[in-house]
């Protein structure tokens, strides 16, 4: 079993990203909203900041307090449309119970949209003439490029339907001519579908999901999980399950990596589209 190390990938890009940056000169300014102070989201907002501003992007927290109404983060969010300085705006999830995320993230700009989040830049998945992938995506995405894992022709099983990973996912693999099974919870007889695939993609979060009897011998597993057992962080796929793949990415180092080097991918991408 050969392990795809996000970890390693990550790197390679930041080199890249950061060349390419000084290279081109370019100003790329991005904004992250938080509202409150959650725990897990002060982590993944600090590792943003830190990535972003090693690669020479000029970034920024924007902390509201807990009770910010949903009218005054709609203002703040539009006002940031306007700002020229900002190339990318990021409103980090989860929003408190008072606020409509999915309302709030659509109002981003489409052309400010670093997670991919608009209306805009997900039916351009759908539609196949994609925009701004959802990093998550992205990140897997990159992931298949650079192990030189084919995905014309292949079976491919997607567990999560979520509109940030699991369906722009199917829909972006579709688009590369893979066959795509998506499943959920009401899915029955899962094992039916992973069985026979020769890629299994599993978005849920649900520690042990996918048992080695799930899988074929060969297969390549795409652990997106991240769930905390015993103050130890894991994916889906049982260890067992992940010794019969080919490929496998780890749980951490996988994907996880990904996704915060795919906001620097987006943003470029995003300031070279602004010419
Ligand atoms: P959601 O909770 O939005 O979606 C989970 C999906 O899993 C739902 O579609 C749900 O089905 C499905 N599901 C639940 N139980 C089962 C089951 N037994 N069998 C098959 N499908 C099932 O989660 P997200 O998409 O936001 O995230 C999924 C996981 O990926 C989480 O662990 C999250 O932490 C992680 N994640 C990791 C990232 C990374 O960078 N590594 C980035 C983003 C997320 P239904 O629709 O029917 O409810």
């Amino acid at each position: 079993m050969k392990i795809i190390s996000g970890t390693q990938v990550r790197k390679e890009l930041l080199e890249k990203y950061k060349e390419t940056i000084q290279k081109k000169n370019l100003k790329i300014g991005l904004a992250i909203i938080q509202l409150g102070d959650n725990e897990a989201s002060n982590t993944y907002i600090r590792n943003k900041l830190k990535y972003t501003q090693e690669v020479g992007i000029d970034s920024q927290l924007i902390k509201l307090p807990e009770e910010t109404t949903q009218e005054e983060l709609e203002n703040q969010i539009k006002a940031l449309n306007k700002d020229k300085k900002i190339t990318g705006i990021i409103l980090q999830s989860p929003t408190p119970k008072h606020i409509d995320f999915t309302k709030c993230a659509r109002l981003i700009a489409p052309e400010k949209d670093v997670d991919g989040f608009s209306e805009e830049n997900l039916f351009s998945i759908r539609d196949n003439q994609e925009k701004i992938i959802p990093c998550t995506v992205k990140g897997i995405l990159k992931l298949f490029d650079y192990y030189k894992i084919p995905l014309e022709g292949k079976n491919v099983v997607v567990m999560g339907r979520s509109n940030i990973v699991g369906r722009p996912l199917a829909d972006a693999l579709i688009n590369r001519n893979a066959t795509v099974t998506l499943c959920h919870s009401k899915t029955e007889n899962l094992e039916k579908f992973t069985k026979h695939a020769d890629i299994v993609i599993s978005a849920v979060g649900k520690a042990g999901l996918v048992k080695k009897e799930m899988v074929k011998k060969g297969f390549v597993g795409i652990d997106v999980g991240i769930n905390m057992v015993n103050g130890k962080l894991v994916g889906d796929f049982t260890k067992e399950a992940g010794e019969k793949a080919s490929y496998m990415t780890p749980v951490p180092g996988g994907v996880g990596p990904m996704t915060v080097a795919m906001i620097i991918d987006n943003l470029i991408e995003l300031k070279e589209k602004e010419k």
